[in-house]
């Protein structure tokens, strides 16, 4: 499967040539296309992607907010996305149930429930094509069931807000915000997986420059798996 790394940027207001649209991320299969998120300023350009299906991780507007304008496409959602995402002209918005499989053509979907937004609960997708599994997490702090989730994955896939201090806040016992790429390194040499790749960058990252960026990032990694930071445009073949 062939994934390609659409937008890289998280929700701030620093951009630049590598990382200059919200991050969202399109699969290829069998000349399927399965779209993940769509965020604000993609909006007006879903024609031009022309996906199969759309998956959404959360209802906050780097994410979802592309969608505004609503679209005959198959929208898939969990819970309180689902029933935001009512609001939009989305006569095709499908309900999935979290941590149930399904399948939309070539592509095997689980949906997980990850710590991120209180006001927003977040999922991640692990997705199954071509013999590869993968896991798209572009915001959170944390995922409870890491070990079903971690098992037998060939790609994880991180959120890059934060490079090494963790942007995590805490009201009423309900921690959100974003853990560090360090701490998610950590998880991925834990759970034995070989390769990660960030996206959602911050202004952490988006002000250190892709150089200091890669430094750091082979750092954390310590040789044990192989690491890259995404950049808008990026391709990469699973296979
Ligand atoms: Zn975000
Ligand atoms: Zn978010």
């Amino acid at each position: 499967m062939i994934l390609k790394f659409l937008g890289t940027r998280g929700y701030i207001e620093e951009k630049n040539k590598k990382h200059k649209r919200h991050s969202c991320l399109l699969i290829t299969y069998r000349k399927k296309k399965l779209l993940i998120d769509w965020g604000l300023d993609w909006r007006g350009r879903l024609n031009s992607i022309n996906p199969d299906w759309i998956l959404i991780t959360h209802a906050h507007p780097d994410h979802a907010f592309g969608l505004k304008e609503g679209t005959p496409k198959a929208v898939y959602a969990a819970s309180s996305t689902y029933k935001f995402l009512r609001e939009f002209a989305l006569p095709n918005l499908e309900k999935i149930k979290k941590n149930i499989p399904f399948k939309l053509g070539p592509f095997k979907i689980s949906a997980y429930s990850v710590i991120h937004s209180i006001k927003a609960p977040t999922v991640g997708f692990r997705i199954t094509a071509a013999g590869k599994t993968l896991a798209y997490n572009p915001d959170l702090v944390f995922i409870k069931n890491r070990r079903k989730i971690f098992k037998d994955l060939d790609l994880y896939i991180g959120d890059g807000s934060s490079v090494s201090r963790p942007m995590v806040r805490r009201k009423e016992n309900k921690l959100f915000g974003h853990t560090s790429v360090k701490t998610q390194i950590n998880w991925c040499k834990k759970f034995k997986i070989q390769e990660a790749i960030f996206t959602h960058f911050g202004k952490e990252a988006i002000g250190m420059g892709e150089k200091k960026l890669e430094k750091k990032l082979d750092e954390f990694s310590g040789g044990e798996l192989k690491v890259a930071a995404a950049y808008d445009g990026m391709k990469k073949n699973l296979c």
